[in-house]
């Protein structure tokens, strides 16, 4: 876009007599720390572009800007001035500055892993979505699964997108028999982080959310859309959320949960890696198509 529309597009807000500019579009500073092969380094910037040509961040006046700090996990915490001893992949910091974390680990280049790539994906979504929400900007819903469950499908659906790979079958494939006996420990971390590798329960529950709202007659880009975006537009929290989630899917909660016994492959009541085979979203689907307003 030209600068001089972004200009003529500057927002101006006033708030307790401060005045707040609200720029046309969400900006993120870039520290790639030079011990980063190069190709990762171009290839982070391919990503973030294609990212925001997609999935486009909101600008809000709770937030419109945001560092990012990436390094390789050989180096010891070379931003630790800015950022502390925030490490791994986040988005961290405070009331006052939020920024990107990602410390790559050094195995994922021996090994060629798709999660170096993936996980900007996975944490840029997580911006995305506190642009929609500032109750989930201000951490007022944990909802675990709908949130992880959410970043992990996108960086799974961009990965299946740009390189060909189906990420869901093979990265995120280890579903835990609780999703279907006792999802509701899914809703907060505490209860599920030994239940959740690599977040794969709760993608197991948000795929199959989807494949219920198609049952509803919705597209499967509809589906997701209304996951991923409709449900947070209404700032849910952890004492409403539940009549959010009645309201934009027109399920109840119990009867989601209910729901999830169906997606056991088995049919025995037990469940395996192979369960996630029965909730794949298709492997055409284009964020493009999802996020299209
Ligand atoms: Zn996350």
């Amino acid at each position: 876009m030209k600068k001089t529309i972004s200009l003529l597009a500057l927002l101006i807000l006033f708030s307790c007599g401060k005045e707040i500019v609200i720029p046309a579009n969400f900006t993120f500073n870039h520290n790639i720390h030079s011990d980063l092969p190069s190709d990762w380094e171009s290839e982070f910037y391919t990503i973030m572009n294609n990212l925001d040509d997609k999935i486009k961040i909101i600008p809000k006046d709770y937030s419109y800007e945001m560092d990012i700090y990436a390094w390789k996990s050989t180096t010891n915490k070379p931003y630790q001035s800015q950022i502390g001893d925030a490490d791994g992949a986040c988005i961290c910091g405070n009331q006052n500055e939020r920024y990107m974390v990602l410390e790559i680990p050094a195995a994922e280049f021996d090994n060629d892993q798709m999660h170096r790539y993936s996980v900007i994906a996975h944490e840029y979504f997580h911006v995305y979505q506190m642009s929609l929400s500032k109750t989930f900007y201000d951490h007022d819903i944990e909802l675990k699964w709908m949130s992880e469950g959410g970043a992990t499908t996108i960086e799974s659906m961009y990965i299946q997108q740009y390189y060909n790979y189906n990420y869901f079958k093979w990265d995120v494939n280890d579903v835990n028999i609780a999703a279907v006996n006792n999802p509701s420990i899914y809703e907060t971390y505490a209860a599920s982080s030994d239940k959740d590798r690599n977040y794969s329960s709760s993608v197991f529950m948000l795929l199959a959310l989807s494949k219920e709202l198609q049952k509803l007659n919705h597209s499967e880009e509809e589906a997701f859309r209304m996951i991923f975006k409709d449900f947070w537009l209404p700032n849910p929290t952890d004492g409403n959320w539940t009549n959010n989630f009645e309201e934009v899917f027109n399920i109840t909660v119990p009867n989601f949960y209910q729901s999830l016994s169906s997606y056991d492959l088995n049919a025995d009541g037990t469940i395996d890696s192979t369960d996630l085979n029965s909730v794949l979203p298709s492997e055409t689907i284009l964020l493009q198509n999802i996020f299209v307003n």
